[in-house]
């Protein structure tokens, strides 16, 4: 569902809960406990710079492709987009050795570009979550640690080092479920508690695909229908908006 105003929030949730029965909580304790978040584009303002880097690393290869389609693989591991995009362009698939180098190739393309900000409106949702009960749980198709070192610093320390789902531990990756499978677990609750927090189509698929309450947050190019399509139990069109109606969204999460 695509946010219009703020009596989509419940409407929302009700269509999660026809869809995903939730099993009763004990007396006295609070449903949400943990908010599964997505990194790049989520947390930081760096898909312009990833899309930016894979760009250059694939026409330097001759790979034909288009700078916005980028946005479009987000959320898979480095390594499969390098698969994706060699069968396509040459009809092969490099080995793993050569996927290695490239990634390390694109991830030294995106460390020359200016550092990422912080996503406007997230330091805000994660400290409202923390002051609220939730803990914050990275799930993240990357495995850069520029951005991961970062996080302690510009999160104030709220993702704990051991509720981190990253590419160095998946192995299947967005639109696979297993990231916020992997997620759920590490945090110790059923998909009923948690929500998910995306930006890309292809995460917002994995979360769905869980069976959390999907928050998709269109935060560049993609089109918020085509997030609503992938599955998203609402769609915000900014960080600042879905931070702004958290408060009534988690309340109605709890209930
Ligand atoms: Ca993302």
């Amino acid at each position: 569902m695509i946010f219009k105003n703020i009596t989509d929030i419940k409407a929302a949730v009700e269509a999660y809960r026809e869809a995903h029965p939730a099993p009763a909580v004990p007396a006295g304790e609070q449903r949400i406990t943990a908010a599964l978040c997505d990194m790049d584009g989520t947390l930081y303002d760096s898909m312009s710079r990833h899309s930016a880097a894979w760009f250059r690393l694939m026409t330097e290869l001759g790979v034909e492709c288009e700078r916005d389609e980028f946005y479009l693989y987000e959320g898979m591991t480095g390594a499969n987009t390098i698969r994706h995009l060699f069968k396509r362009a040459f009809d092969t698939v490099p080995t793993d050795e050569e996927v290695a180098e490239l990634y390390h190739r694109k991830t030294q393309y995106f460390c020359e570009l200016p550092k990422p900000d912080v996503m406007p409106g997230a330091q805000e949702l994660i400290r409202f979550c923390v002051s609220h009960g939730v803990r914050p749980v990275l799930v993240t198709g990357s495995g850069q640690n520029t951005l991961i070192n970062r996080l302690d610093a510009d999160y104030d320390r709220a993702f704990s080092p051991d509720l981190r789902v990253t590419s160095h531990i998946v192995k299947r990756g967005k639109p696979d479920p297993e990231p916020y499978l992997m997620a759920l677990k590490m945090a110790g609750v059923d998909a009923s508690r948690a929500f998910v927090v995306e930006n890309a189509p292809l995460g917002v698929e994995s979360g769905a695909r869980a069976g959390v309450f999907t928050i998709a947050v269109a935060t560049g190019p993609i089109p918020r229908e085509t997030l609503d399509e992938a599955g998203a139990s609402i769609v915000f069109s900014s960080m600042p908006e879905c931070a702004k109606f958290f408060p009534e969204l988690l309340e109605c999460l709890n209930n």
